[in-house]
């Protein structure tokens, strides 16, 4: 049968959020004819296999690590039967479906149509999809939006993997030191699994400041997850019965671990080779990201890039959420210099306790302004919660300001302990506006809290 013939102003091939987000400000905002294509489920990683269901993950290890706290308020609270994994891993798999429905939703609200199907470039401005039942759609698009997903590695399994795992593993050994291997690595052994974790240096999270790398991989080898430090997993055996043997070089030469489980969290690349990009001209680079400019333009005039798949360096959500409608504003809008600007982002990682962070290291800041230009306040205090918990039960808190200039404008924000996550986002707004320490300090301190730390420090 011969291809049905569709045109569009824009076609976005990807259906996570950042695509979608700019399909439907194109259309819904400013009318233009949009065509959006997703070969998984609508909402991409986040959504299935990323930060939502993660969240949920991670909210349930924290219930975990409240009913082992209990006991220090006078609560005899005693967990009587193991945490319920199918249960609870159904709970959220119909939670995500939930958003599936929600994001087909608003893609219908903004006249947004969407094919379930494989695309691949014919020529520049055209492409193929092929639908589920074989259907092929040529589409003619004046412009096109590559923001398709980057799957993880497969052997074992990979976080998208996680959120299939029908039974809560007993052993389990992560190799990674990213954001993915440190949440998953706490919320395994929050919820009780035995818990292995192999970096190759002597800390994990190492794009982070230093104090961070330190302070937390010390509260994890405290919390009890088994760290292999400078070691290397070299070869995994299948023992049969879901047994795998994990070979790995180490401090202490070659050795051996028996797991039921094992998750590989060593980035995420892209996979373009079904795109059939080549037929574009689209440069990439040697690690396969497509390359594009501050304002998503690839090489080639009318096709765009944007999320984990290009080479921005910030594999966030809201990142592309944000690329994605600065995109549209700018194509369709007539903003024309509306772009995201990727700088002071913050980002959180869901470890136990919690980090934010924003803007420089403290090395990137002396490398940057001069050491003689560089101040840093750095505060580690114990949190009010643990105020009824017996000393080695205490976690730690720890915050760091790295500030710049005569000014001190603060250029860097490094904070870890509970409720990071929620404290992150109101200091990047003051940081985003360029607030100085003395901005900070003009703030009245919200007491008692952690964050009351943040404008009080010396
Ligand atoms: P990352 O790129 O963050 O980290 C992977 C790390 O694994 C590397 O930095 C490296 O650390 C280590 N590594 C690389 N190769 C190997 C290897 N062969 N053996 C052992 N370790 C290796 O990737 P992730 O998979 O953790 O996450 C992908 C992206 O997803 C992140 O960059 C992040 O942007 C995003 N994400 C964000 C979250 C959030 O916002 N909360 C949560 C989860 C993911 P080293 O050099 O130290 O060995």
């Amino acid at each position: 049968m011969a291809p049905i013939k569709k045109e569009c102003d824009y076609l976005v091939l990807g259906g996570g959020s950042g695509g979608l987000a700019s399909a439907r400000k194109a259309s819904g905002m400013f009318g233009a004819k949009t065509i959006a294509v997703e070969v998984k489920r609508l909402g991409g990683t986040c959504v299935n296999v990323g930060c939502v269901p993660k969240k949920v993950t991670w909210y349930a290890a924290s219930v975990a690590e409240t009913i082992k706290d209990a006991k220090n308020y006078g609560f005899s609270v005693e967990q009587t039967a193991p945490f319920d994994w199918p249960t609870f891993t159904k709970k959220r798999a119909d939670y995500v479906k939930k958003l599936n429905g929600i994001y087909e939703k608003n893609l219908k609200n903004d006249k947004v149509d969407w094919y379930h199907g494989l695309a691949q470039f014919i020529d520049p401005h055209t492409v193929k999809i092929t639908l589920d039942d074989n259907t092929e759609i040529d589409i003619v698009a004046k412009n096109i939006l590559i923001a398709v997903d980057t799957p993880g590695a497969e052997l074992g399994y990979t976080s998208d993997g996680f959120f299939e795992l029908a039974t809560q593993p007993k052993k389990v050994a992560v190799v990674g030191a990213g954001y993915i291997a440190v949440e998953m690595a706490g919320m395994f052994h929050a919820l009780g699994t035995e818990t292995h974790l192999f970096i190759r240096h002597d800390t994990f999270l190492r794009t982070f400041d230093p104090m961070i790398q330190e302070k937390v991989t010390a509260e994890y080898e405290r919390l009890g997850v088994h760290i292999h430090k400078s070691s290397s997993v070299t070869k995994v055996e299948d023992l049969g019965e879901g047994i795998k043997k994990v070979h790995y070089s180490g401090k202490n030469g070659e050795e051996t671990l028996e797991v039921d489980s094992l998750l590989w969290a060593i980035g995420r690349s892209p996979e373009l080779e079904k795109l059939n990009l080549q037929v574009t001209g689209v440069k990439q680079n040697e690690k396969g990201h497509i390359i594009v400019d501050g304002y998503q333009n690839t090489n080639v005039d009318h096709i765009f890039s944007l999320g984990d798949v290009c080479n921005q360096g910030f594999e966030l959500t809201p990142v592309a959420i944000a690329a994605g409608r600065r995109l549209s504003e700018r194509i369709f809008g007539g903003i024309k210099d509306a772009r995201l600007v990727y700088e002071n982002i913050p980002s959180v990682v869901f470890a136990h306790p919690t980090i934010g962070s924003i803007g420089m290291t403290e090395p990137a800041a002396r490398e940057h302004y001069g050491d003689e230009n560089i101040k840093v306040y750095q505060s580690n205090f114990t949190a009010m919660y643990y105020s009824m918990f017996e000393q080695e039960d205490k976690g730690p808190t720890s915050y760091k300001l790295v500030c710049a200039g005569k000014d001190e404008k603060v250029v860097g924000m490094h904070i870890m302990g509970l409720g990071s996550d929620e404290i992150m986002q109101g200091f990047g707004v003051a940081i985003k506006m360029g607030a100085t320490k003395a901005d900070f300090d003009r703030c009245v301190a919200i007491h008692p809290t952690s964050s009351e730390e943040l404008v009080t420090m010396k």
